[in-house]
Order: structure tokens, then C-alpha cells, then sequence
């Protein structure tokens, strides 16, 4: 059995007690899945380490090609999953049922409407959108196009194969 010792509390334990890290050389996290756990919540109970994961993730999201890039990956995962398109319409409705909600969005759109730099980046990204709509239809027609001429060049196959 393969171990390591973990830096932290200093114990030699087995590979599986330390959570996997791609960028270290065995695979592994330096510090043990115990001293990992406490240390990641000694994080999060920080006010300071919080504020400056939120003000990243402000500015992540804020960044049209990253939610271009997101927006995309979900528009995938919507059409190919059932599972997460099932949860994504429950939480939909959901939302769309409860009031804080929507007074909650509302209160968003009224702060954004007044913000000029988000008006000017949303209608760039409706613009950006509308191109992408329009090449995704012209792409399922293709695709359509192809579908239809390949059954029509099979059922002329089977008809040959038939009438020999
Ligand atoms: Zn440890």
C-alpha cells in the first residue's frame, strides 16, 4: 500500500486519505483530507478570504466571454440531459413561484436598467446572441437537409435490394 506523509499533522497515512490534485507530482494534496477539510473551513469562516472569493466571482461573472462560455456549456448539457433539464425546469417554476424571487429579480433589473455600462454589455451580448441563433438554425437545417437526402439514398438502397 502506497502512503504518504501529510505535512500538516505529520501522520503517514494511505494515498486514498488525501484528496487527489492534478498538479502534484504523485496525484495528491500535500496535506491529508482531515487537515485539508479543517483548513478549508478555517477559510470560509474568514470575512476577508469570503470577500475576495465573492469580488472574484463578481468579476468572473461580470465578464461577457466567460458567461458566453458558460451560457454554451449549459445550452449543451440542456439538450443532451434529461436529468438536468428536468431539475433545470423544477427550479424554474419554482422560482417563478415564489415571490422574494421575483421581487428580487425585479429589484436587479431596476439597478441594472440604470447602470449604463451593463445596459451597453447586455446589448452586446443580445447582439452577439441574435448572430448565434441564426447560425444555430441554419446549422440544424444543414443537418436536417443531410438527414433527409441520407434516408432518401438508404430506403433507395433497400428498394434495389427488394426488387432483385
Ligand atoms: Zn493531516
Amino acid at each position: 500500500m502506497k502512503t504518504k506523509l501529510c505535512t500538516k499533522c505529520g501522520e503517514e497515512k494511505s494515498l486514498e486519505e488525501f484528496h487527489r490534485c492534478k498538479s502534484n507530482k504523485d496525484g495528491r494534496y500535500s496535506n491529508c483530507k482531515i487537515c485539508k477539510n479543517a483548513k478549508n473551513k478555517a477559510r470560509r469562516a474568514d470575512p476577508d478570504y469570503r470577500e475576495r472569493e465573492n469580488a472574484k466571482n463578481r468579476e468572473y461573472q461580470s465578464n461577457p466571454d466567460y458567461r458566453e462560455r458558460e451560457n454554451a456549456k449549459q445550452r449543451v448539457r440542456y439538450a443532451n440531459d434529461p436529468d438536468y433539464r428536468e431539475r433545470e425546469n423544477a427550479k424554474n417554476k419554482a422560482h417563478r413561484a415564489d415571490p422574494d424571487y421575483r421581487e428580487r429579480e425585479n429589484a436587479n433589473r431596476r439597478a441594472h436598467r440604470a447602470d449604463l455600462d451593463y445596459r451597453e454589455r447586455e446589448n452586446a451580448n443580445r447582439r452577439a446572441q441574435r448572430h448565434r441563433k441564426k447560425g444555430e438554425k441554419t446549422a440544424f437545417m444543414l443537418m436536417k437537409a443531410a438527414d433527409i437526402l441520407k434516408n432518401k439514398f438508404k430506403k433507395g438502397n433497400d428498394d434495389g435490394k427488394r426488387t432483385k
